[in-house]
């Protein structure tokens, strides 16, 4: 790492102790920074990269709510405001028990430059609230949503802050929360919030965007060399949003995803997943993918080691950041993978990602390979402000030139800054520089 930006991520360790997923997420992003600092040194003036660091706004408050038994409960809730250089703080809400602040700042902070790769006029941010929705009732999840919004609602707007999905939050969290923002402000702002249901401002494809963009970005990396999808072994991990359509699209383009996982283990089906036995389980009776193996004839659950051991010829982590260590990725290539396309956010350690490289396979990072979800977050605020909406395959064109745009960027600059194919160098160059040129030009703010 180059003096300048040592500096700045010593600071960023000393005054956020213990948020070791922030360190870890800024130390990625600084370390690919040498290359531009080095051809373009005005990027380090006027304290450019300790302000870029450092969030514009950190919200945190109390959200008490009532169980079905009448108990109290008090969770706490997180918006981090990183960036607004680009446009309105934009960035999903994560419902899990392991939220804290360290984990919404790495997202709000990648966040910034995903949304920046999307081209698509939008801020980072993120939040959530350390909230388990498993196992609760939807009138416990209503109140617990309810009383988060009655706080979130005064920081946010169309124009402001507009919150989407992620973790434990899908289409029932953000109707719920969408319900009492209408309720409070007496106002139908429907561009507040995406991931909304198709009949009150939702947009087609929001759904499937995450998981289908990080394997139309897979496909445009394998194209580079000549190759396709098509007849590929896929390794997915997650039993969730991306998971699902990240397998949905996989099998679209030819390829066979035989598993998938949750946190109580993982699914071999060698057959090939069937998808609609999958959606059945996860999205229609919130089951676990243990559920799958009891009516899949063929399918196996394994409860102990990981996903990664499976062998197969693409690598989809779709579950949760640090999910992928070293010795998975050392795994994984030695069972022959080639490509590896993040659809979760940070999964892969930065020892599996040293791997992955040193082996020269395609690696996507989750900032370029998982934008599609936020950048349809943008199509449907676009929709919402011209209180129009497009059909299935305009959406999805749309989509697909998106990621197509986010992996030619990637890869123009890796080039530039001399590392062809280094999409993680691309990623982080290419978002960090249309952040930067523009907080130039906003001067010291
Ligand atoms: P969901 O809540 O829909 O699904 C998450 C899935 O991952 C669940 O099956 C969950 O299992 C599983 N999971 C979580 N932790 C682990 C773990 N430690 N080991 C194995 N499985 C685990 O979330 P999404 O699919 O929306 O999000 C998945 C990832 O994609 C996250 O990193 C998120 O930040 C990222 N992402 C999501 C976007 C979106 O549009 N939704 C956009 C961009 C990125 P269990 O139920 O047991 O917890």
């Amino acid at each position: 790492m180059q003096d300048v930006v040592e500096k700045v991520y010593e600071q960023v360790v000393a005054r956020n102790r213990g948020e070791v997923e922030f360190h870890q997420a800024v130390h990625e992003v600084l370390d690919s920074l040498g290359p531009v600092i080095a051809k373009h040194p005005h990027y380090a003036e006027g304290a450019l990269l300790e302000r870029i660091v450092e969030p514009e706004r950190q919200i945190m408050f109390r959200v008490p709510w009532v169980d079905d038994a009448g108990q109290v409960h008090v969770n706490r809730g997180f918006r981090i405001e990183f960036n607004s250089a680009l446009g309105p703080y934009k960035g999903g809400l994560r419902f899990h028990p392991s939220v804290n602040a360290g984990i919404i700042k790495f997202l709000g902070f990648e966040q910034i430059f995903k949304n920046a790769l999307t081209a698509q006029g939008i801020g980072g941010g993120k939040g959530g609230s350390d909230f388990d929705p498993h196992g609760r009732s939807d009138a416990e999840v209503m109140r617990f949503c309810q009383s988060f919004m009655t706080e979130l609602s005064r920081h946010i707007g169309p124009s402001t802050d507009v919150p989407a999905g992620d973790i434990g939050v899908g289409g029932r969290e953000i109707g719920y929360m969408f319900g009492q923002y209408k309720r409070l402000r007496n106002s139908y702002d429907a561009g507040v919030l995406t991931g909304k249901g198709l009949a009150w401002g939702g947009s087609l494809v929001r759904t499937e965007a995450t998981g289908y963009g990080a394997v139309l970005f897979a496909q445009s990396m394998l194209a580079t060399r000549g190759e396709s999808l098509e007849g590929k072994k896929v390794i997915v991990s997650g039993g969730g949003n991306v998971a699902i359509y990240a397998i949905e699209k996989a099998q679209q383009l030819g390829a066979t995803p035989i598993t998938f996982s949750d946190s109580s283990g993982y699914v071999v089906d060698d057959a090939g997943v069937d998808l609609e036995l999958l959606k059945q389980i996860k999205e229609v009776e919130r089951g676990r993918v243990a559920d799958y193996v009891e009516r899949r004839p063929g399918a196996r659950l394994v409860t102990g080691g990981s996903v990664w051991d499976v062998p197969g010829d693409v690598a989809l982590p779709c579950a949760t950041q640090n999910e992928l260590d070293g010795d998975a990725a050392n795994t994984l290539l030695r069972g022959g993978c080639g490509v590896v396309s993040e659809g979760a956010n940070m999964p892969s350690t930065p020892e599996a990602v040293e791997a992955f490289q040193k082996a020269g396979i395609l690696f996507g990072p989750g900032k370029a390979a998982n934008a599609g979800g936020v950048a349809t977050s943008a199509l449907e605020m676009e929709q919402n402000a011209g209180r129009t909406r497009w059909d299935f395959a305009t959406a999805e064109a749309k989509l697909t030139d998106i990621m197509a745009d986010i992996h030619d960027s990637c890869v123009a600059a890796a080039e530039e800054y001399g590392r062809p194919g280094d999409y993680v160098l691309g990623a982080n160059a290419a978002g960090f520089t249309r952040v930067a040129d523009v907080m130039i030009a906003h001067g010291i703010v």
